[in-house]
């Protein structure tokens, strides 16, 4: 029948357009901020520093070797070594700083950090009228525990979770078998006499 093509087509049309406000799998707006869209694993917004166990500040993986900051090509973070009463330097960040009114996202951060310490946060409502207050994050406001990052970045997190326990053991195999291999100290002393 002439004209049965264009008839089908307002049909379909008149359909789609029907269905999309009634079919559930179809209503793609999303009512922000009463509900929330969740995250993709691969979602990123501004860096964190992860730490393990139950104390944030003593946990933290990060060893302060600034690999990160002479890395990071907008020069947003800074770091201080924490030292003892010598000047020794300790493993550990005394001054952990980054501003996140400066980072872009790159994520270069992560990809050069040796210790798995700094992963990028999927947290996006930060918006602020006091930038130091707000956008210039220490320590204390990057630190993350690492069971906030395997709800983040699952796959990710257990990836890395699975590469440290196994360079954990093999460290730990390691210093056994120099253990064994070093003499007793009565064999020592027999040496020395
Ligand atoms: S976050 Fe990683 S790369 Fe940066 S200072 Fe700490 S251990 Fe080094
Ligand atoms: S994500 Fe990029 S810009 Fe931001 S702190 Fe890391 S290296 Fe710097």
């Amino acid at each position: 029948m002439l004209g049965s093509g264009i008839v089908k087509g307002f049909v379909e049309t008149a359909r789609n357009f029907v269905g999309s406000f009634h079919d559930p799998e179809r209503l793609v707006t999303i009512e922000y901020p009463d509900e929330r869209q969740e995250l993709p694993e691969n979602s990123r917004n501004f860096p964190m520093l992860v730490y393990d166990g139950d104390d944030p500040m003593k946990g933290l993986r990060c060893v302060a070797c600034k690999i990160c900051e002479k890395e990071c090509p907008p020069q947003c973070i800074y770091i201080e070594v924490e030292r003892d009463a010598k000047g020794k330097a300790l493993k550990h960040p005394r001054i952990f700083d980054l501003d996140i009114s400066v980072c872009m996202s790159c994520q270069i951060c992560v990809e050069v950090c040796p210790f798995d310490a700094i992963k990028m946060d999927t947290a996006f409502e930060l918006s602020t009228d006091n930038r130091f207050g707000g956008l210039l994050l220490n320590k204390h406001q990057l630190a993350k525990p690492n069971s906030y990052y395997r709800a983040i970045h699952p796959l990710e997190a257990a990836e890395v979770d699975e590469r440290l326990a196994a360079e954990q053991a093999k460290a730990a195999a390691k210093a056994k078998a120099a253990a064994a291999k070093a003499p007793a100290p009565a064999a020592v002393n027999a040496v020395a006499t």
